[in-house]
C-alpha cells in the first residue's frame, strides 16, 4: 500500500474535518467495476441476459437503469465478452456517470463536450438523446483523440464531430445549446492507494489554472438559458467550487442547484453543488450545474 503525501491528507483534514477519515479511507478500499449499457446498441434487458449466459453477477443501480455494478468480474473478464467488443457495454465508474445525467442532452441540440477523451461521458450523452443530439467532441491530446474516436466508433455514436484542440482556443463563432466540461483534474478523488501516486501540489495548481481557463471559455460558448455542466473527479474544493465561483464572477452565468440521487455518499459541498465521497462503489467526484 502506498502512502497518501502529507500535504494532501491535511489538506482533506482541513477541508473536511468530521469527513476526513471517510475520505482517507475510500482511498484504499477497492470498488467493483461497473458498466454502462449503450442504448444505441441494445437495452439493459438484453445485456442482462449476456451476463446471465456468463455468469457474471451483476447488481443494478436505483438511479440509473443502464448502470450495472459487478458482484466479483474483473474489467480483464468484461473485455473478454463479445458486448464489450461490439461497444454494446462501456466501462464506467459510476460518479462518472453523473455528469452526463445532469447535462440532460436532448436530440436535436448542439452539445459540446469540452475535454472529452476517452468519450465515456461524450457517448453517454449521445446515449441519453438516443442519438439525437449533435455533438462536438474536443480533446487536446492527439493520442487520447485516436483513443476518444475509436470509442466512439466501436460505441456506434452517431452525429458526433471530433475536434484535436486546445479547447481553451474554440472559435467563439460557435455556440451551444449545452456544455460539458469534465475538466482536467488533479485525481484526488480517484487515488487508489494500491498503485503508484501520481498527483502533487503542481499538479493541483496547473489543474486549477486550466479549470479556470476552460470554464471561462464554456461561459463564452454557452448560448443564452443554455446549460453547462461542470465536474472533476477531485474533491478539492481550490479545484471545485473555488474555480466555479471565480469563473462565475468574471464570466457570467448562475449557478442552477443540484441534488444527488438518492444512495450516492456525499461531501459537505457549496449549497447546490454535489461533491461525492470516495468509498467501497464510488469514486470522489464534484458536478456544478450552469445557466447562462
Ligand atoms: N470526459 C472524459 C470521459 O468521460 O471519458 C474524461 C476527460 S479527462 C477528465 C480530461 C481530458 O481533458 C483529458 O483527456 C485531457 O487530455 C483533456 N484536456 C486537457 N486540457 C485540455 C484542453 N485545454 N482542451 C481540450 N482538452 C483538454
Amino acid at each position: 500500500m502506498q502512502q497518501i503525501p502529507e500535504w494532501l491528507s491535511n489538506k482533506i483534514k482541513e477541508e473536511y474535518v468530521a469527513d476526513s477519515e471517510q475520505i482517507l479511507n475510500g482511498f484504499s478500499v477497492s470498488r467493483p467495476v461497473s458498466l454502462r449499457v449503450n442504448r444505441l446498441k441494445t437495452d439493459p434487458t438484453d445485456v442482462k441476459a449476456e451476463l446471465n449466459r456468463n455468469g457474471i453477477a451483476y447488481r443494478e443501480v436505483a438511479w440509473y437503469a443502464d448502470a450495472l455494478i459487478l458482484e466479483s468480474a474483473t474489467e480483464r473478464d468484461i473485455r473478454a465478452l463479445s458486448l464489450y467488443e461490439s461497444g454494446e457495454i462501456y466501462l464506467q465508474s459510476l460518479s462518472s456517470m453523473l455528469p452526463p445525467l445532469f447535462l440532460d442532452g436532448q436530440a436535436g441540440e448542439n452539445i459540446l463536450d469540452m475535454a472529452a477523451a476517452p468519450g465515456g461521458k461524450t457517448a453517454q450523452i449521445s446515449a441519453l438523446s438516443l442519438g439525437g443530439a449533435f455533438i462536438t467532441a474536443c480533446e487536446i491530446d492527439r493520442i487520447r483523440t485516436d483513443r476518444l474516436r475509436f470509442n466512439l466508433a466501436r460505441q456506434g455514436v452517431p452525429r458526433v464531430t471530433v475536434l484535436q484542440t486546445d479547447a481553451r482556443k474554440l472559435n467563439e463563432f460557435f455556440s451551444f445549446d449545452r456544455i460539458l466540461l469534465d475538466a482536467p483534474c488533479s485525481g484526488s478523488g480517484t487515488l487508489d492507494l494500491s498503485t503508484p501516486i501520481k498527483i502533487s501540489e503542481a499538479l493541483v495548481r496547473n489543474s486549477v489554472s486550466i479549470q479556470e481557463a476552460l470554464l471561462c471559455k464554456a461561459l463564452k460558448l454557452l448560448k443564452k438559458n443554455g446549460t453547462l455542466v461542470y465536474s472533476t473527479c477531485s474533491i478539492l474544493k481550490e479545484e471545485n467550487e473555488e474555480v466555479l465561483f471565480r469563473a462565475l464572477r468574471r464570466c457570467g452565468g448562475e449557478l442552477i442547484p443540484i441534488s444527488p440521487p438518492t444512495g450516492i455518499p456525499v461531501l459537505p459541498s457549496a449549497d447546490g453543488t454535489l461533491c461525492v465521497s470516495p468509498d467501497e462503489l464510488f469514486e470522489g467526484f464534484f458536478v456544478a450545474k450552469i445557466q447562462k
